[in-house]
C-alpha cells in the first residue's frame, strides 16, 4: 500500500510540474504509465520513475453528457483513451478547437490546466 501511495504521489507531483511520468523496470526496462509499484511484465519491485513524452494518438473516445458534479459545467466533453508513443494508454479529457471533431488516430499533445486548489490537470489537445 505504501508503494502504491508513493507512485501515485510521484504521478500527481509530476502533473503539477506539467509533465507525465511512468515507472520503468530496472530489470526488463518495461514502462508503465501511470507508474506502478511492480513491473507488469516481470513483477519486479525495482522500478524507477521516468518522464514520458506528452504526446500520442486518439485510440477511441466517448462524449460525456451526464457528468459528475465536479464536471457539470464542462458538459458535453470528450473522454478519450490516448495511446502514447511507448504504446501505453492513458484516459483523459480531450479538448479540441471549435469545429474540430475527434477522429481515430488524431495526434494529441498533453497540456496542463490549473484545477481546483491549485492542482494541475492533464488535458489532451489536438496538435496543430
Ligand atoms: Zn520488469
Amino acid at each position: 500500500m505504501k508503494e502504491i501511495t508513493r507512485v501515485v504521489k510521484a504521478y500527481e507531483d509530476a502533473i503539477n510540474q506539467n509533465r507525465i511520468v511512468g515507472s520503468q523496470c530496472t530489470s526488463c526496462q518495461d514502462i508503465s504509465v501511470p507508474p506502478r509499484p511492480l513491473c507488469k511484465n516481470c513483477g519486479s519491485s525495482e522500478i524507477e520513475i521516468t518522464t514520458i513524452e506528452g504526446a500520442g494518438t486518439l485510440l477511441t473516445w466517448t462524449v460525456i453528457h451526464i457528468a459528475p458534479p465536479s464536471h457539470l459545467e464542462r458538459v458535453p466533453y470528450i473522454l478519450g483513451i490516448v495511446e502514447l508513443k511507448n504504446n501505453q494508454k492513458l484516459t483523459g479529457i480531450v479538448e479540441l478547437e471549435e469545429g474540430i471533431n475527434p477522429d481515430f488516430g488524431m495526434e494529441l499533445i498533453a497540456d496542463f490546466e490549473e484545477g481546483q486548489e491549485g492542482a494541475s490537470r492533464l488535458r489532451w489537445r489536438s496538435r496543430i
